[in-house]
């Protein structure tokens, strides 16, 4: 069995939305004799993460209405590679699509890995969540900081909320080559926030 840490590092200096300085994760360090601690100052949308509602909606759930039993099971990852721009309706119809799956899109995205925020990354425009919430999935994950760019009021993002499909972020899919595999994703088990940090593992096998 393999597994594969598809999580971003998080460190100051790391690729944030939009390059905001402001939005740099900020860690400070104290030693008091040989006890070292520290506090961590970071934006919920940092590296990999996942969405609650509230994020989109303002009266919209918060994090702790995600359970963790839809966030550990079997996964398919779609390869996207060759869309630019946006991944419309056209470029899923024809995948193997279904009721209460857990998707992952590997695009050009998952190239980009480096300290910089590219501004044109590939997002899934407003008819490619139209078409998932007409297959009622369960999730749906990508290779970058958001799911959606460019579209005024965040149309790709309310559709999927406004269906209960769980949203997942910044996702490390380069080394990913097959379709199938069993994901766990492990947030922090934050409940009033509109977000949680996440660590995210694919098994090439189910691991139990
Ligand atoms: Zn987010």
């Amino acid at each position: 069995m393999k597994m594969y840490d598809i999580s971003m590092s998080v460190y100051n200096g790391m690729a944030v939305w939009e390059n905001l300085s402001g939005a740099q994760p900020k860690f400070t360090r104290s030693t008091n004799e040989h006890i070292t601690t520290t506090n961590m100052d970071i934006n919920l949308h940092t590296g990999t993460h996942i969405d609650a509602p509230l994020h989109m909606i303002n009266d919209g759930e918060t994090f702790k209405t995600i359970p963790l039993e839809r966030l550990v099971g079997p996964v398919k990852v779609f390869d996207l590679t060759s869309v630019t721009d946006g991944i419309s309706r056209t470029d899923l119809e024809n995948l193997d699509i279904k009721q209460d799956d857990f998707i992952l899109f590997k695009t050009k995205n998952s190239f980009h890995q480096t300290d910089t925020f590219d501004p044109n990354f590939i997002y899934l425009k407003e008819d490619g969540a139209d078409f998932l919430v007409e297959q009622n999935i369960n999730g749906v994950g990508i290779d970058t900081h958001g799911i959606e760019r460019s579209q005024s009021k965040n149309p790709t993002h309310k559709k999927l909320f406004s269906n209960d499909i769980i949203i997942v972020e910044g996702l490390r899919l380069r080394e990913i080559t097959g379709k199938n595999y069993y994901m766990v994703a492990a947030p922090i088990k934050l409940t009033e926030t509109e977000a949680s940090l996440a660590r995210v593992i694919l098994f090439d096998n189910q691991p139990f």
